[in-house]
């Protein structure tokens, strides 16, 4: 049997980096819908669906609940600021429960026709749902699509409707109308026909269905998103310098402006799909770092990988059968009184319980199943051998790779 080694890191984090992601490679037994370990705030779990706060939600919560405390003062200016502050904040905490019911309905809608839902992330600018995979059928694309801006709209309705009945409380009325005016629109600014955006969704699934192509439907919605996106910017601009609205002007640039970001990177998303196809596994593998046996004591291979070598994957193997794996960080949390009589094979996580994949498959497969399951790299297995290990980063190192290559031959040619 080869024994191959990698270089041991140098740097600290680099280490913690391979550690986490050798963890990672570890198929989430229990937790079917486990969100990537990305930063913010974990508020719950919402049938079955994590939800998370980003850092920058803050930001636009604190800005909506200014401007919402503004509105009230002007237009209830004997309301004591004792009551303006929690009212507006209150109204601002329902906005964002409008938007997560918005997510939810986009998320739920996806499980039930069979996409798996990492969660949700509320920001910046509203919410994100994260689908492991996108929708293999148009008309999925569409149901996914269109629940949103549908949920929005009859909280919209809703709230427009409880608004007639609170007449006779003028402050009541005025919160719950300004709801129903947000939630409608949202419903329509989703609508608007370019990606990122929930319309452009649907443009693009009505495409893919008279087309057969989701790969053109696709290239559509986004130029379409561009187009959206530039058409705000330039009326941000001119509502900013044009009309001197410099507060409305701005913000429907920002918006523009973010949803460009959104559409160049749904293009790229694109463009490497396209190329990671071209690719196959077996030619971005890496060797193992460290091949054990299943019957060798901890102590063993700590001072012969891990102290000497600096590898924190072991791969376990015999008979040139790929067994499991062992991470520096299960071994860690042995006490090191047991690690000389502890074997390999009682601690290792057996191949089963591994997500793997075939040197034969191409880089495209490859990188949505490790999305889809969540892992940052995954051991790559033939006929039961272990033939190297695949990261996230060994597929971008490819993309990159292609990508240059592409801008030489086209500079070339
Ligand atoms: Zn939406």
């Amino acid at each position: 049997m080869d024994m191959t080694t990698h270089p041991p890191s140098s740097s600290r984090d680099t280490a913690d980096a391979r550690e986490a992601s050798a963890r990672s490679a570890v198929k989430p037994e229990r937790t079917r819908y486990a969100l990537p370990h990305s930063g913010g705030l974990r508020l719950g779990t919402w049938f079955g669906i994590e939800i998370r706060l980003e850092a920058s939600w803050f930001v636009i919560f604190a800005l909506l609940t200014i401007s919402f405390a503004g509105n009230l003062s002007i237009e209830h200016p004997a309301l004591l600021p004792e009551i303006r502050w929690p009212l507006a904040v209150g109204t601002s905490i329902l906005f964002f429960g409008s938007i997560l019911l918005h997510e939810l309905a986009h998320s739920l809608v996806a499980r039930r026709r069979g996409l798996e839902v990492h969660g949700i992330t509320l920001m910046l600018f509203g919410g994100v749902s994260h689908l492991a995979s996108e929708p293999k059928r148009p008309k999925d694309d569409l149901a996914i699509a269109v629940v949103g801006p549908l949920t929005s709209a009859a909280l919209g309705a809703f709230f427009l409707a409880l608004a007639q009945l609170l007449s006779p409380l003028p402050l009541a009325k005025s919160v719950v109308s300004w709801l129903g005016f947000i939630n409608l629109g949202l419903a329509a600014f989703n609508l608007l026909p370019g990606f990122p955006l929930d319309g452009g969704r649907v443009l693009k699934a009505l495409i893919w269905s008279v087309t057969g192509s989701a790969e053109r439907a696709y290239r559509l919605a986004i130029a379409a998103g561009k187009f959206v996106a530039y058409g705000m910017i330039f009326a941000g601009v001119f509502m900013a310098f044009g009309l001197h609205w410099s507060y409305d002007g701005l913000w429907i640039g920002f918006i523009g402006w973010y949803l460009l970001s959104g559409a160049q990177a749904s293009r790229l998303q694109l463009t490497m799909a396209d190329a990671l196809r071209q690719h196959l596994v077996r030619d971005a593998l890496r060797p193992a770092d460290a091949i054990v046996r299943p019957d060798e004591t901890l102590a063993a291979v700590v001072e012969a990988w891990v102290l000497n070598k600096g590898c924190r994957t072991l791969a376990v193997s015999e008979g040139g059968k790929f067994l499991g794996l062992v991470t520096l960080h299960q071994i860690k949390e042995l006490p090191r009184s047991s690690w000389a009589s502890r074997m390999v094979c009682q601690i290792m996580i057996p191949i089963d319980r591994l997500i793997t994949i075939m040197p034969e498959q191409n880089l495209l497969q490859a990188f949505q199943r490790m999305s889809e399951r969540q892992v940052s790299q995954v051991p790559v297995v033939s006929d039961g051998a272990l033939i190297g290990m695949l990261s996230r980063e060994d597929v971008l190192r490819v993309f990159a790779i292609h990508m240059e290559l592409n801008a030489l031959s086209s500079k070339g040619s």
